[in-house]
C-alpha cells in the first residue's frame, strides 16, 4: 500500500444507494480498478462451541460500534428465549430481527434505508442456524452495499460435524475467529464440542437442530467436552 492509498480518507457519511447503484457514489475514497471504493466493509466470523460467551461478544461489538455512531441492525435465529431478541447468559438482551427462511437481509438493509435509517454494519447472531442463502446475501452486503457483517455462531453440531452454514462462513468470511473464552469440559481440558444428551448419554443421531439448553434438568440437554470425551461420549461425574 503506497503512502497516498494509507492517507485516503474513509467515507462514513455514505449516500443511501438504491438497488443497483454505486453504494460509494460521491464518496472520495479510493476506488479500486472496477471503480468500487476501496473500503474497509468485511464479513467476519466469530465462532466457538455453546456457554463461549458468543452473544455477549455480538452485543459488546454492538455497544462499540453504536457508541461510535455508528448505526447497525441485530439478527439472531433460535435464541435461547425463542424470542426475536439476543439474549446472553450473563443476563444481557437486545431485540433482534428473527432471521426466517424467507427473510433476505438485503431486502432488510434496504428497507431500514427506504426508511431513512442508516445502516452501517449487521450483526448476525446464531448464523450457523441461518440457511446457506442467508450466508450469499451477508457477503452481497458487504461487496455491494458497503455493510460489515459480523456473524457469530457454533461451528459444529451434535455429531461434530460443520452446521452448512458455518461451512459457507468459513469460506466466504474475509476474517474467521475463533472466540477466545474457554469453555472447559468436566476433565479441564478445552471444551471443544457440544455433545447432544438425552436421557442422560450422548447421541449422535437426530435433527441438525433441536432446542435444548445447557441445563442439567433440560430433557434435551448439550455439554460442552474436549474431543476425548466427547468421542467417548465420557460425560463426567456429574454427567
Ligand atoms: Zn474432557
Amino acid at each position: 500500500m503506497t503512502d497516498d492509498a494509507a492517507a485516503a480518507p474513509i467515507c462514513l457519511a455514505r449516500p443511501l444507494p438504491g438497488p443497483g447503484e454505486d453504494p460509494g457514489g460521491g464518496c472520495a475514497a479510493a476506488r479500486a480498478v472496477d471503480g468500487r471504493p476501496l473500503h474497509a466493509a468485511a464479513l467476519k466470523f466469530f465462532w466457538g462451541p455453546m456457554d463461549c460467551g458468543k452473544s455477549t461478544m455480538a452485543l459488546q461489538m454492538n455497544y462499540n460500534h453504536a457508541r461510535q455512531g455508528r448505526r447497525g441492525l441485530v439478527t439472531t435465529r433460535i435464541d435461547r428465549s425463542l424470542g426475536p431478541q439476543v439474549t446472553t447468559r450473563i443476563g444481557l438482551a437486545h431485540a433482534a430481527v428473527e432471521v426466517t427462511d424467507d427473510l433476505d437481509l438485503r431486502d432488510l438493509v434496504r428497507d431500514a434505508w427506504a426508511e431513512g435509517v442508516r445502516v452501517d454494519y449487521l450483526i448476525c447472531d446464531e448464523a450457523s442456524f441461518y440457511n446457506l442463502e442467508h450466508v450469499e446475501q451477508m457477503a452481497d452486503l458487504v461487496d455491494n452495499y458497503d455493510v460489515d457483517v459480523y456473524a457469530f455462531g457454533l461451528a459444529t453440531d451434535f455429531r461434530s460435524c460443520l452446521f452448512p452454514a458455518a461451512q459457507r462462513l468459513f469460506e466466504l468470511a474475509d476474517e474467521v475467529a475463533r472466540i477466545q473464552v474457554e469453555v472447559l469440559c468436566w476433565c479441564g481440558r478445552e471444551g471443544l464440542l457440544n455433545a447432544r444428551v438425552v436421557g442422560g448419554r450422548v447421541v449422535r443421531e437426530g435433527a441438525q437442530v433441536v432446542i435444548g439448553d445447557t441445563a442439567d434438568t433440560a430433557d434435551v440437554r448439550y455439554q460442552v467436552l474436549c474431543r476425548r470425551h466427547y468421542r467417548s461420549g465420557d460425560l463426567g461425574p456429574r454427567g
